[in-house]
């Protein structure tokens, strides 16, 4: 079957999906032998030193011996010696990507038993349940305007938010957050910017087929991207109004925050996963690695691959709901035979607490001096 779907939308998923498969993994999968970022060309022109080399930062690559260079597409291409068609066939088959027939591939991948180890996905828009979510899409376009539109933080309420959580501005500005003032303004702008279907479709408003009514941040909000490659996928809100304190884009799945730090982390170092944004900030305000999952039940298996090749600490919530996550997510690595360690909190204390609790003494004792 061919990957290329009549819809233009679905068209457009996949081919961001493809292009978010970490390029190191693609070469190594056509059996390139890298040596770092590097590789002997697969034209057979290198002798002695390698030319083939790999930006991961940017997922591209360039031979410097014969001038070819590109996407992970372009990759396959030339590595194959195939067109654009084949190519994406091989994606296809070497990896689990969204299509309308999702459920059947992963079904066979699974009764074939093969699917383990064989498929890496850095999938950023999962199988969506029903019609009605399928409606939504992650739009980095639209998120990453909506990031540059919005200020740092500023307002006393959303400063005083991040320092209770051990983040201060410096922390906040590295990883982009910022502050949503007026609703109704930046939902007409992004009407006049991007048109009402696509504003609707991105998930970040109410309202119903196809008409966006109002954003889903109905109040002031303190905004945190999630970067990956370099483009906003996702953007959760924190609000201070109402019933809601998060609120997420709607029918979209969760994608891990702070994933793109797994590509300027060494192999045998130590990742800590906890369960908040503000968690996996004020840890990397440490100076140590950390990604947040949003919930066990968004931690998806195929994730797995990307955590084997560092030391797991798992850095659960001092509450019930930290049990779950614990044992719903070291059960997963259990099963890939992968320890994972566990840092206990004390009862009601997430990490953002107990690090806003050190800073704020490790304060006062510079005031003491
Ligand atoms: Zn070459």
């Amino acid at each position: 079957m061919n990957i290329v779907l009549e819809d233009p939308m679905k068209d457009r998923y996949i081919l961001f999906e493809i292009k978010q498969i970490p390029i190191l993994l693609v070469a190594e999968k056509l059996g390139i032998q890298i040596r770092g970022r590097k590789a002997m060309c697969f034209r057979g022109h290198d002798k002695l030193t390698p030319s083939l080399s790999f930006m991961p930062s940017k997922n591209i690559w360039k031979c410097f011996g014969c001038g070819q260079g590109g996407d992970v597409i372009n990759l396959v291409m030339q590595a194959l010696d195939c067109d654009f068609k084949v190519a994406l066939e091989w994606f296809k088959q070497n990896y689990l990507l969204y299509t309308t027939d999702y459920k059947d591939n992963y079904n066979k991948k699974n009764s074939r038993n093969n699917y383990e180890g064989k498929s890496l996905v850095t999938r950023i828009v999962a199988p969506e349940e029903s019609d009605k979510e399928k409606a939504f899409y992650s739009d980095p376009e639209i998120y990453d305007w909506v990031i540059n539109e919005c200020s740092s933080v500023k307002n006393a309420l959303g400063l005083k938010y991040l320092s209770d959580h051990g983040i201060s501005s410096d922390n906040a500005t590295h990883f982009g957050v910022r502050e949503m003032r007026s609703p109704s303004n930046l939902l007409s702008k992004m009407k006049q910017q991007w048109g009402l279907e696509r504003v609707y479709r991105s998930g970040l408003a109410w309202g119903e087929n196809g008409f966006p009514e109002r954003l889903i941040w109905t109040s002031y909000s303190v905004l945190f991207p999630f970067i990956h490659d370099g483009k906003v996928v996702y953007i959760q809100g924190r609000l201070f109004e109402g019933n809601s304190k998060y609120l997420n884009p709607r029918g979209i799945s969760k994608p891990i925050f702070n994933l793109q730090r797994l590509n300027s982390l060494k192999v045998g170092s130590t990742i800590h996963i906890c369960e908040g944004i503000t968690d996996a900030i004020a840890i990397e305000s440490l100076g140590l690695a950390s990604v947040a999952v949003l919930g066990a039940s968004s931690f998806r298996e195929e994730w797995l691959d990307l955590f084997m090749r560092y030391d797991i600490v798992i850095l659960p919530d001092g509450d019930s709901g930290g049990e779950i996550f614990f044992e719903t997510i070291s059960k997963m690595f259990k099963k890939r035979c992968k320890a994972v360690y566990r840092v206990s909190l004390p009862l009601g204390k997430d990490v953002s607490d107990l690090i806003a609790e050190m800073k704020r003494r490790r304060t006062r004792g510079t005031f003491n001096r």
